[in-house]
């Protein structure tokens, strides 16, 4: 039986680390440490507070931040240390109720928070430190774990770090960042958390896990772990489905297609046109159910005495579950388009180092042909300006330019070189 750790592909010496913590954390809970001396764990990183002959680096701590680009599994690593966490023998055997628990998303004492919106904010954050401030129901650990920590408020921040500062006994931080970037997360919380990197797997790992895991045929399991450049998750969709694959296709095609003004200005819309369209296959159904719920648990239609005022009520819970939505949808388009981005870069790329004769192996095996075409019409420079056209592009809509100037902006400056 795999122990929750497998599923953390390439990443050995993270776990390692987070193996180590689990032991450290599992002996302090049987020392009852944590409760008579909170300052044996609550120390940071830096501190020399472990008992005598104890690595302090090899020991337990109240935050911790998990880092690496999209895909490397950041969140991954993050359930699986929380499952390691709540294990009967504290190793994450995957196989006592602790594990089951945490790895099915059903254990009390772990709560994942999980952005639906492009921020989270200060109400859900001071929500969250107060539960997690209580005893675990388990008799183990109080596990929060913050996908995303970078898109935090402000606010939402100083709530977390006065947590951080001064963590209850039994209470553990995990949160996910790219990186520890002050755009990502803040310095005064990162001072105060250790930081477990990881790294973009290499394709053959992440091929591994899928033939492994979910049954691929390896030839699929090879070809997918290559166009998704090192992202678990995208292999996985593009082997197997189809939707997918169409999308990717479109995005690749559009080197090809970029004939003159008019038809960078058309490539511009379809590809804005099928982020949305993505964007709302993926909320369509839980916005529906989240309405249909809501007004139901409103009574939707009701008479009498005090209806009027329960309307106004209702009203304004519309309204509310309504901005969120709308700021889900939002966020969903931006993901998706930001997913056409990185493959149409891969392109870019793969001309830049035929272009250079680098001995390094195609993301987009299927387009290699086109690429080497442009790589000798364009040569290294020109297919590094494209490339740069491309990251540009990505780093405008990261800073709130809206995404169809920015894709405009883009294929114009692909179109022209
Ligand atoms: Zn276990």
């Amino acid at each position: 039986m795999p122990d929750v750790f497998a599923d953390l592909v390439g990443q050995d010496e993270a776990v390692t680390e987070l193996r180590r913590a689990a032991a450290a954390a599992a002996a302090v809970l049987r020392a009852g440490v944590a409760d008579r001396e909170p300052a044996l764990i609550a120390a940071g990183p830096a501190s020399g507070a472990a008992p005598d002959g104890v690595d302090p680096s090899a020991g337990m701590t109240h935050a911790w931040i998990f880092t690496g680009p999209p895909g490397s599994g950041r969140s991954v690593a993050a359930r699986a240390f929380a499952a390691a966490l709540q294990c009967t023998y504290g190793t994450g055997c995957g196989e006592c109720p602790g594990c089951h628990t945490t790895m099915g998303g059903t254990n009390a004492d772990v709560r994942m928070v999980v952005p639906e919106g492009l921020s989270i904010g200060v109400g859900e954050m001071r929500a969250l430190v107060l539960r997690a401030a209580s005893t675990p129901s388990g008799g183990r650990w109080q596990v929060v774990v913050i996908e995303d920590a970078d898109r935090l408020t402000e606010a939402a921040g100083n709530a977390l770090l006065k947590a951080i500062e001064e963590p209850p006994p039994r209470t553990v931080f995990l949160l996910c960042a790219p990186s520890t970037h002050p755009d990502d997360v803040s310095v005064t919380i990162r001072s105060r958390c250790r930081v477990v990197p990881l790294r973009q797997p290499p394709a053959t790992a992440v091929a591994e896990v899928l033939v492994r895991r979910d049954g691929i045929a390896p030839d699929v399991a090879q070809w997918a772990a290559a166009a998704a450049q090192g992202h678990v998750g995208r292999a996985r969709r593009l082997a197997r489905d189809p939707e997918a694959r169409n999308r990717r296709e479109a995005v690749l095609a559009v080197p090809r297609r970029l004939t003159g003004v008019g038809a960078a200005f058309d490539a511009a819309s379809a590809l804005i046109e099928a982020a949305e369209a993505e964007a709302e296959a993926l909320v369509a159904e839980s916005d529906t159910a989240e309405r249909t719920a809501l007004e139901t648990a409103l009574g939707a239609g009701g008479t009498g005495r005090g209806a009027a005022g329960a309307m106004r009520g209702a009203a304004g819970q519309l309204k509310e579950l309504e901005k969120r939505q709308k700021s889900r949808a939002t966020r969903a388009q931006r993901d998706a388009l930001d997913r056409a981005l990185v493959d149409l870069a891969g392109f870019y790329r793969d001309a830049l180092t035929m272009a250079l004769r680098a001995p390094v192996a195609p993301v987009h095996t299927d387009t290699a042909a086109l690429a080497g075409a442009g790589a000798q019409k364009w040569d290294a420079e020109g297919s590094l300006r494209r490339l740069e056209a491309v990251l540009a592009c990505r780093a405008a809509i990261e800073a709130n330019v809206k995404p169809r100037i920015a894709v405009e902006a883009m294929m114009l400056a692909l179109w022209k070189g």
